[in-house]
């Protein structure tokens, strides 16, 4: 009997079973068909089982798993390949979801390929990964946590650092140079002074300020 361990799940000629219940090497399988919601409204609801003995990551079937109440679908295993596949590169990588299709789908056999999801649902399974990756929406600034994948340019250097610090840190926006902190206050000085200078001595501080 055909047993293969792959994805989580146990493939059993055409059957495959999910993980139930694990006591040191002992796994109990059941049916990925089986229902345990009470009153679901599905016509499938399979109660077959299967026991391994796993060591060192190789099951070994314990007698023979019960039977199913249907078919075995020989393409199963390779769809639920396919699915992980397409999570693996909506994670680790950046190309849009008609490339990932293209190149996950290239692996496939022509004759599994009607059993796939159509594209619509792989752009959803590749969305929903993606958006499971980001990190949450903060609320606030202290909650603002940019990944560190996304403070560096292509050359690796840090990207807007001292941007981001000064934000982190409270501060509205970049310091002035000392030099113009000290003509605005001058200016501002003149300004305060106006009534008790004449036009020309007032016009003459703007002027000279502002030539520095
Ligand atoms: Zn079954």
């Amino acid at each position: 009997m055909e047993c293969v361990f792959s994805n989580n799940k146990l493939f059993i000629n055409g059957y495959v079973m999910v993980k139930n219940k694990v006591r040191e090497n002992r796994y109990n399988w059941e049916c990925e068909k089986r229902v345990h919601r009470k009153n679901a409204e599905t016509t499938e609801n399979c109660s077959a089982r299967a026991t391994t003995d796993c060591v060192n990551g190789v099951h070994t079937l314990c007698g023979t798993p019960t039977d199913h109440n249907h078919a075995p679908e020989a393409h199963r295993a390779t769809v639920i390949d396919f699915r992980t596949n397409i999570k693996k590169r909506a994670h680790s990588t950046r190309d849009k979801p008609s490339q990932i299709l293209q190149e996950v789908i290239s692996n496939i056999p022509l004759s599994i390929q009607p059993y796939l999801p159509r594209p619509e649902a792989v752009r959803k399974i590749i969305k929903r990964k993606r958006r499971k990756c980001l990190p949450a929406e903060p609320t606030n600034l202290e909650e603002i946590n940019i990944p560190i994948s996304l403070r560096n340019t292509f050359a690796g250097e840090l990207f807007l650092l001292r941007e981001i610090e000064l934000i982190l840190s409270g501060e509205p926006k970049l310091r002035q140079h000392p030099k113009y902190a000290a003509r605005k206050k001058r200016l501002n000085n003149i300004i305060d002074d106006k009534c008790n200078r004449t036009i020309i001595d007032f016009l003459k501080g703007i002027a000279y300020n502002i030539k520095l």
